[in-house]
């Protein structure tokens, strides 16, 4: 994540770029729609637990509200940058318009690491955040959401301020809340599930069976499990996934070539997803470096856990048997590696489209949330899977006719959409 040579910003503006040009848009829509509208950032007093106060920085950007309020997660990170989260708020504009709900792209983030905070301090820290960013955010302005190494805990504390600082009962204001507390049933697994929707039907299309099919995955967070999970019940077998180490201060990968078993490594896992080496060991798994397992002779990679991991420099490992790249997160390959993909014929399912399902399901629990009904699981699920495998086929389609990528086939998609929001709206 650093603003290095691999900055995700200028990697999705590349990314815009080069679909401006393939649809002719026209000079003052790209001026647009290449950078966010608005952007705060701001710094959070919160006072630590043995007394001293502690300085942390917040961001809130706002890419484009045209087609609906601003919608997108809240990192926590301790490498967190301006230029991440700008790019993480264009690509959920981009996710919202390719799943085609009423609402735009906005990203949070605070530089900090929650691995090493009290709950108490995590809580002030939440409550700090809605403090800084009240006049800006809203169920009708922009809604946030968890993100990597946020959860429904943290955005029940953020709730909890904002009603208190607006005196009543506002649902809406953010998603990914508990479920006994106004969240949809559900939205847990729902980015996970999401993407094993787009994975079928991709397989589908490629007349290929998900029974005996292999896959290698990137991150044990909340994407990463549900994924693995569903692939499983689904019939293939997952035989690595990898994590951070947060004692080591580096990641690792877990192996299995018979197939590792979820409920199994989230026993000896913590909440953010780290497996402990040890226990792993004691239950049958081989640990291996950080990057192994993009080596794994598999069918499916899947990276699920930050952006930047598939390089110019680590691509060419990829084993010759990968049939096809399924990007659980946000921006994990970058322009360069897409190039070496496209040469090699891998078959993408592109981040905004694959891991759409998260704000696909907030976007439910917004409904619910502001109606204040609420659907069963099957209803959400159900809902859930038809706006997936729809917003694959038109993508899929689209490729297939125009002989695009996956990716820039999911970007006109969504450019055109979002260029149509804001004519139609006369901002350009
Ligand atoms: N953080 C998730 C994402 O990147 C979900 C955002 C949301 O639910 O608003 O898509």
């Amino acid at each position: 994540m650093s603003e290095g040579v691999y900055n995700p910003y200028v990697n999705a503006q590349a990314q815009f770029d080069h679909v401006a040009d393939i649809i002719g848009l026209d000079q003052p829509t790209r001026d647009l729609l290449r950078q966010p509208l608005r952007e705060y950032h701001f710094l959070i007093p919160v006072q630590m637990d043995n007394g001293t106060t502690q300085v942390f920085r917040g961001f809130r950007i706002q890419h484009n509200d045209a087609r609906g309020p601003a919608k997108g997660g809240i990192r926590f990170h301790p490498h967190e940058t301006a230029d991440t989260v700008r790019a993480l708020s264009m690509w959920m504009t981009w996710k919202c318009a390719v799943v085609d709900i009423p609402l735009g792209g906005g990203k949070g983030g605070i530089i900090c690491d929650p691995r090493n905070m009290s709950e108490k301090e995590q809580e002030r820290l939440c409550r700090g955040w809605v403090r800084q960013i009240v006049r800006n955010v809203g169920p009708n302005a922009d809604v946030p959401a968890p993100d990597v190494m946020s959860n429904g805990k943290h955005m029940l504390w953020m709730l909890d301020e904002y009603e208190t600082i607006m005196g009543g009962r506002y649902p809406g204001f953010i998603t990914g809340k508990p479920v006994a507390m106004g969240g949809s049933l559900g939205r847990t697994q729902a980015t996970g599930y999401g993407l094993i929707y787009t994975v079928r039907e991709a397989l589908r299309y490629l007349g290929i069976s998900i029974k005996g099919t292999t896959a290698s995955i990137q991150g044990f967070g909340n994407v990463a499990q549900y994924a693995a999970q569903l692939f499983c019940q689904l019939g293939g077998t997952v035989v690595a996934v990898s994590c951070w180490d947060n004692v080591d201060k580096k990641g690792y990968t877990f192996r299995k070539k018979e197939g590792i078993n979820v409920e199994e490594l989230r026993s000896v896992a913590d909440v953010y997803g780290g497996i402990n080496k040890d226990k792993a060991r004691n239950i049958g798994y081989e640990v291996l470096d950080a990057m192994a397992w993009m080596e794994e002779d598999v069918d499916i990679l899947i990276p699920a856990a930050l952006e930047n991991q598939i390089t110019p420099d680590n691509v060419t490992k990829i084993s010759p048997q990968v049939k096809m790249l399924v990007e659980g997160a946000n921006g994990p390959t970058t322009p360069g590696a897409d190039e070496v993909l496209k040469q090699r014929g891998v078959y993408l399912v592109p981040d905004f489209l694959a891991n759409a399902g998260g704000v696909t399901c907030s976007y439910f629990e917004q409904v619910q949330s502001n109606a204040n009904y609420y659907w069963d699981k099957k209803e959400v699920l159900d809902k859930l899977d038809a706006k997936m495998t729809s917003a694959f086929h038109a993508v899929n389609d689209l490729a297939i006719q125009k002989g695009l990528y996956m990716r820039d086939a999911a970007y006109v998609i969504s450019v055109n959409r979002v260029a149509e929001a804001v004519k139609m709206r006369g901002w350009v």
